[in-house]
């Protein structure tokens, strides 16, 4: 249920907590919003405000998801089972929707309970991985922010010009209809071809598109990359889509991240299996190249450790992301921050929440507009349930327990 707008009024909201993100905690402190827009945050209400007591929330920014798949939302579990063969993984994934390189378009019911989903979880802007056709009822356009890449899985060369169309239509779509940003996804190394990825990437730097791509993600990736072999190029061959010769041997990620610093703004999915010189070049380009990390889908498949400590030490900057509900339960990113700060405990804990406010919004272009509460930012907001007897420590209370958002606000409207 959507409350009127506010218009023009000053409606200050007052929290046992506000959590700018972008400076330190306030103790019952005060966001004022105007409209859509952040109007002041502080520790007092601005004159002539109208102060509305949220009681003992803590008050944080919208979070921003920047990397998932809304059109598995209405999967109760995850497909296969954990630690399961990634390449076994793949397979289930291309058979729940359909052939490979033609899947079925996602179904509206599963994009909108998604989104539905996201904003309980206190999620206010989206980026998500648009497999086939993809759009978004008027209601809940308007109650998420939301980025949609159009994702191409092709090896043909014979197709290249039809994906480029479809993705070029998609961008077109985005900007006539305005309900949601375009933007491009190569699905993956090992179903993209070398050649075609390169012109998407020209064509996000030709159109201001971000660009997402799943890269070093699985040991069998890599081995596909290095020896044209292993468990995923045998999935290809058995199907029929693995192209001799179209992924040289010998290519590494750093190949791909070399072309991808030429986008915009250029998403590394996963990055579970980035070496040292890749780590440093990421970090190198960190205006352009950012890397998504997805705990809980990097838990399910139980790979090595990944190399978050090394990225941040490097400078890299680093988001996080729920992926989507074939390799997650559920789309609660909150509970991925709580899960890295459990895993990470040298990990700051603003660190942490910035993962999912500020430099994921920095991810997608949208740091202007979304990630911290700021005057003049767009008003989301998450406001989440605090325990009586709330730890001295603000960031222990979000982190280190299970309390959940209870309203979320997205453009000044509880939604
Ligand atoms: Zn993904």
């Amino acid at each position: 249920m959507m409350s009127s707008p506010a218009g023009d009024r000053l409606l200050a909201y007052r929290a046992r907590w506000v959590v700018p993100v972008a400076g330190p905690p306030l103790a019952r402190g005060f966001v004022t919003v105007r409209g859509s827009r952040i109007a002041a945050v502080g520790v007092s209400p601005p004159d002539g405000a109208q102060v509305v007591d949220l009681g003992d929330v803590a008050l944080l920014p919208g979070f921003v998801n920047p990397h998932t798949h809304l059109e598995f939302s209405a999967l109760v579990q995850p497909l296969g089972c954990a630690e399961m063969n990634f390449a076994a993984w793949i397979s289930l994934v291309t058979a729940s929707r359909g052939n490979a390189e033609q899947p079925r378009p996602a179904p509206a019911e599963s994009i909108a309970l998604g989104l539905a989903e996201s904003r309980a979880a206190g999620v206010t802007t989206i980026g998500d991985i648009a497999t086939a056709g993809w759009q978004v009822g008027k209601a809940d356009a308007a109650a998420t922010d939301i980025t949609a890449f159009a994702e191409v899985i092709t090896l043909s060369a014979l197709r290249f010009a039809e994906a480029l169309d479809r993705v070029r239509k998609h961008l077109d779509d985005a900007a006539t209809q305005g309900r949601w940003r375009g933007a491009i996804c190569p699905h993956a190394p090992y179903t993209v071809h070398p050649e075609l990825f390169a012109k998407l990437v020209d064509l996000g730097t030709e159109r201001d598109a971000t660009v997402a791509f799943h890269l070093a993600e699985s040991a069998d990736e890599l081995e596909l990359m290095r020896d044209s072999a292993g468990p995923l190029a045998e999935y290809l061959i058995a199907r029929g889509f693995w192209i001799p010769g179209a992924i040289p041997r010998g290519t590494r990620p750093m190949d791909y991240l070399r072309v991808l610093a030429r986008a915009p703004r250029a998403l590394v999915i996963h990055g579970n299996l980035l070496d040292e010189q890749e780590i440093a070049f990421v970090a190198a380009q960190r205006d352009r190249i950012s890397v998504v990390y997805c705990p809980r889908t990097h838990a399910y498949f139980d790979h090595p450790a990944h190399p978050l400590p090394k990225l941040l030490a490097a400078g890299a900057r680093v988001a996080l992301g729920t992926d989507g509900r074939v390799s997650n339960p559920d789309l609660n990113l909150l509970t991925d921050a709580r899960h890295v700060a459990g895993k990470f405990p040298t990990i700051a804990p603003v660190d942490v929440l910035a993962m999912i406010t500020l430099h994921a919004a920095e991810t997608l272009g949208l740091e202007r507009e979304v990630g911290s509460l700021e005057p003049g930012k767009r008003a989301d907001l998450a406001a989440l349930a605090l325990p009586q007897h709330v730890a001295a420590d603000p960031y222990e209370a979000i982190l280190g327990s299970g309390s959940q958002v209870v309203r979320t606000m997205h453009a000044g409207e509880w939604i």
